[in-house]
């Protein structure tokens, strides 16, 4: 969770219109070319802010393999505060976080009314600032609209670039789904991906899931992606985002299945009767949606992306004897 992860490069991030200065001003830090420090990135879910730090991450670490590069989502940096507190640990986290060339920090907004976490951001922010490491950020949100946030925090995240991603235009959806397409050596023609792009239209990964489901029908093996197919299979997605499969909904879901209580979900208890369902839960959000295994870790309570790996594992094993499963699994 502090690793970079080699699948998000700027090589496969599709430029359009609506991210080409996030793109772009992440391409010049990257290259360390430029000054301006912090630099924020901001906006709706699934629109590549993750992405881009990644690529940032890859770029540096390319071009300098002994660069300390950190990527680190918000709620572990607070999760790891808390930890190292109860551990005495305090000054060792504030080393590790202050001796990087970059640190990345994802989804700032989780800081919001957590006035110790933003105490030791504050530090950590002017540490970093002060010998010139270079520090980026990410939020759902403008940096001033972060509720629950100092405004000492707010005013230090402006005071670099601060940038927004916007949803994709009709001609980077297409070009998204035809490059994602032909990554996962689907056969779509442009037509189906016009049709597709038309259809969804709010973030990538609603693209990426279309293509998914499409990857899943079996058909797809034999013939190119039909009309008929597509639009059966938006059906699909359309409903289902009806009903919102989120994680928080299959927790619920799970938890009133098996008459547990939500905060057990969420726990880290070991019993059975707990464990097992929160493992199934997570094998579902990892099935059902396109969080990633740290994601869903953070979701169930702050666990590690092992422990998600691990669950899934386990129920796909469980899957194998037990019939009902397999529709699933
Ligand atoms: P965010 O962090 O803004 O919620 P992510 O970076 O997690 O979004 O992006 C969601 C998914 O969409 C990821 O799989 C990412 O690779 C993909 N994605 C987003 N934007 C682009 C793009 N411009 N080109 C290619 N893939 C993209
Ligand atoms: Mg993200």
């Amino acid at each position: 969770h502090t690793e970079i992860n080699k699948k998000y490069c700027f090589n496969n991030f599709i430029e359009g219109e609506s991210n080409r200065l996030a793109r772009y001003s992440s391409y010049q830090l990257a290259k360390l070319k430029n000054s301006y420090n912090p630099l924020f990135l901001y906006g709706n879910t699934g629109l590549g802010k993750t992405h881009l730090l990644h690529a940032i991450g890859n770029f540096i670490l390319e071009n300098n393999n002994t660069a300390k590069v950190i990527y680190i989502h918000s709620e572990r940096f607070c999760a790891n505060m808390v930890k190292s507190i109860k551990n005495n640990s305090i000054e060792e986290f504030k080393k590790y976080y202050r001796s990087v060339d970059a640190l990345m920090i994802d989804d700032i907004q989780f800081f919001s009314n957590k006035e110790r976490s933003q105490e030791e951001l504050f530090h950590t922010f002017n540490t970093l600032f002060d010998h010139d490491q270079k520090i980026i950020l990410t939020s759902d949100r403008y940096p001033k609209d972060i509720n629950g946030m100092a405004d000492r925090l707010k005013s230090r995240f402006s005071w670099g670039l601060t940038i927004s991603i916007n949803p994709p235009d009709l001609n980077t959806r297409i070009a998204i789904l035809l490059y994602k397409a032909a990554e996962r050596k689907i056969k779509l023609s442009y037509t189906i991906a016009q049709f597709i792009a038309t259809k969804l239209c709010s973030n990538v990964r609603e693209l990426e899931g279309i293509l998914n489901k499409l990857q899943n029908h079996s058909i797809f093996n034999q013939k190119n992606i039909n009309i008929e197919l597509v639009q059966s299979t938006l059906q699909d997605l359309l409903i289902c985002q009806k009903e919102k499969i989120t994680i928080k909904n299959i927790q619920k879901s799970v938890s009133k299945y098996f008459s547990i209580k939500m905060s057990d979900m969420l726990s880290k208890k070991r019993t059975r009767s707990i464990a097992q369902p929160r493992q199934i839960a997570m094998a579902l959000v990892k099935k059902l949606t396109n969080h990633s295994l740290s994601e869903i870790g953070i979701a169930f309570g702050g666990k590690d992306h092992t422990t998600v790996l691990h669950a899934c594992r386990k129920i796909k094993e469980l899957s194998k004897k037990i019939k009902k499963f397999i529709m699933i699994f």
